[in-house]
């Protein structure tokens, strides 16, 4: 009989600010997902920001979770730890001599005439590729550093957008793993941490969508199996506003001092589609009526907004 695995998801929140709903929002999913089907799920801070995030936002993370009934089964070592080891995978790629220095401006980069890429960079057009040594040593300032890309499409099946493919040469171009002051980017992270951890599935939203395709190449590169991807829905308003940091009155701090976690819980479990209504409901209890065909689209409106307040 082929061996079943367990169910590997993990919740990895930037901790620079209070949970909002919409961290909620992901959380709950990811929860659901591998909880359904008896999995784990683990917890990790990703803090490479280290001017952004702060350890006491960490902390106050995980006692909102433990608030809302998520539990972790684990939590592994927040980012900002593990320079060490993403240095051995950076090596890794210097090896197969798949990285090369980029001297690039900031302002070179922008005046690029090239297509406009979802998360607001451009198709890099391989300026730095082919400098000769003579070049390389010439240039006076510190260079972030890039892998080569493949010609060739990376596509996935989604599990809530559906087909998505990406072709990394045109669409993306060779991409930053490590910054000019030394500091890897989530792309790398990401890709070594969910793939040290045996992470199964990730959940994440839907701004994330571009960035499967460029981690499921480093995960080829790295020898780690490709995760299962959900991209989940933004929240909105019934007026049609995407919910955000900005909502302050609807970040955990508020909601605590008005409403019961399972309360919250229901009106998310509803606007997601799992249940009928918003009824107050546990995350153990809805982990008996998930599935991820219940939940669709890039935009889900939170109808029952008003019982959160
Ligand atoms: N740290 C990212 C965030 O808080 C999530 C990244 C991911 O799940 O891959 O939005």
């Amino acid at each position: 009989m082929e061996k079943q695995h367990t169910p590997v998801g993990r919740f990895a929140p930037t901790p620079s600010g209070r949970m909002h709903l919409g961290n909620v929002f992901a959380a709950l999913l990811s929860y659901l997902s591998v909880k359904s089907r008896g999995g784990s799920w683990i917890l990790r801070m990703e803090d490479l920001d280290t001017l952004r995030t702060k350890e006491e936002y960490a902390a106050l993370l995980r006692e909102d979770l433990r608030w809302l009934g998520l539990r972790w089964d684990e939590e592994t070592e927040a980012q900002s730890r593990r320079s060490a080891v993403y240095d051995r995978y950076f090596e890794l790629l210097r090896e197969k001599d798949l990285i090369y220095p980029c001297y690039c401006t900031r302002s070179q980069l922008h005046n690029v005439n090239a297509p406009h890429l979802s998360d607001g960079t451009y198709v890099y057009p391989g300026t730095c590729r082919s400098l000769t040594m003579e070049q390389r040593l010439a240039q006076s300032r510190k260079p972030s550093w890039r892998v080569m890309v493949p010609d060739r499409e990376f596509s996935f099946p989604d599990l809530v957008q559906g087909p998505y493919r990406e072709n990394l040469a045109a669409d993306c171009g060779d991409f930053v793993v490590r910054r000019a002051d030394g500091v890897y980017v989530y792309q790398l992270a990401v890709t070594v941490d969910d793939g040290e951890a045996g992470v199964t599935e990730v959940c994440r939203g839907w701004d994330l969508l571009s960035s499967a395709p460029r981690q499921m190449y480093l995960q080829e590169l790295f020898g780690f199996s490709h995760p299962a991807y959900a991209h989940i829905p933004m929240l909105m308003a019934p007026e049609g506003r995407r919910l955000s940091k900005r909502d302050q009155d609807l970040d955990m701090g508020a909601l605590r001092q008005r409403l019961r976690p399972e309360q919250i819980l229901g009106v998310l479990a509803q606007a997601a589609g799992i249940m009928p209504s918003a009824d107050p409901i546990s995350a153990d209890e809805l982990a008996a009526h998930f599935r991820w065909d219940q939940v669709q689209g890039r935009e889900i409106v939170v109808n029952a907004l008003a019982e959160l307040y």
